[in-house]
């Protein structure tokens, strides 16, 4: 039987597919995470240029087959973010993310990836969002980090930040070869203690916190992300 469908969602990732078409993740409101495939994608005369935009926001029609290739018939570009486009950062920023959700989505919490994904793309603070969001992601993966002491020894003065003991270390316990600044601590402390940090990380550069919540979910997760390889690169 076939189901017409519609829904809003996310343009997470493309992927060239046979000779014209185009695969993408799309995280939809209704439907979730799932793939898809707007035909005719690459051709180059396609009326279906705009639905097979990367980042973007979109209203898809297709229709639903159990266990077939879910096709789109048409739809609606509603958000392309035309002027982020020419920002090479958030372009990365962007695949982070959305490799990140594509790897650790969970439809049984749904409406916290939806919500996440929705924030990130419509604000202007885009890697705030981000780190508040890869938090979220480790926490619904069971492996937050111990942020109330040295997890080696209780001492309260703690001095860094460990991603393979998965917490905080004191001066003590910290390795020679890493320290990280005071606002990375107090961000990471505030992050997994729930409060409401969102000021304080746009006070300051977060790349450094950013870089350590990437390098703790590859690692307590067990995973590699492509897209955090290229950022490295560049
Ligand atoms: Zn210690």
């Amino acid at each position: 039987m076939n189901n017409q469908s519609s829904d809003i969602g996310f343009v997470l990732s493309t992927t060239p597919y046979r000779e014209f078409d185009c695969m993408v993740h799309f995280l939809g409101e209704k439907s979730g995470l799932i793939r898809l495939v707007v035909p005719g994608y690459y051709k180059p005369t396609s009326k279906q240029g705009s639905l097979g935009l990367e980042f973007s926001k979109v209203n898809y029609r297709f229709n639903f087959k159990e266990n077939s290739l879910i096709r789109v018939r048409t739809g609606e570009l509603l958000e392309s973010h035309h002027q982020l486009r020419q920002n090479f950062k958030w372009l990365l920023q962007m695949s982070l993310i959305c490799e990140i959700i594509i790897r650790t989505y969970d439809p049984s919490h749904h409406d916290i990836f939806y919500a996440r994904m929705d924030k990130i793309m419509g604000s202007d603070a885009t890697q705030t969002q981000i780190i508040l969001a890869i938090t979220e992601i480790i926490r619904l993966q069971g492996v937050s980090p111990n942020v109330d002491a040295c997890v080696r020894c209780g001492n309260t003065g703690i001095n860094t930040f460990s991603i393979e003991y998965g917490g905080f270390l004191c001066a003590k316990h910290s390795p020679s070869t890493h320290k990280d600044s005071k606002m990375v601590l107090v961000a990471l402390k505030g992050l997994f203690d729930n409060q409401n940090v969102e000021a304080y990380l746009n006070s300051f550069d977060t790349t450094p916190l950013l870089e350590r919540l990437v390098r703790y979910l590859e690692y307590h997760s067990d995973m590699t992300l492509n897209s955090w390889q290229l950022m490295l690169n560049v």
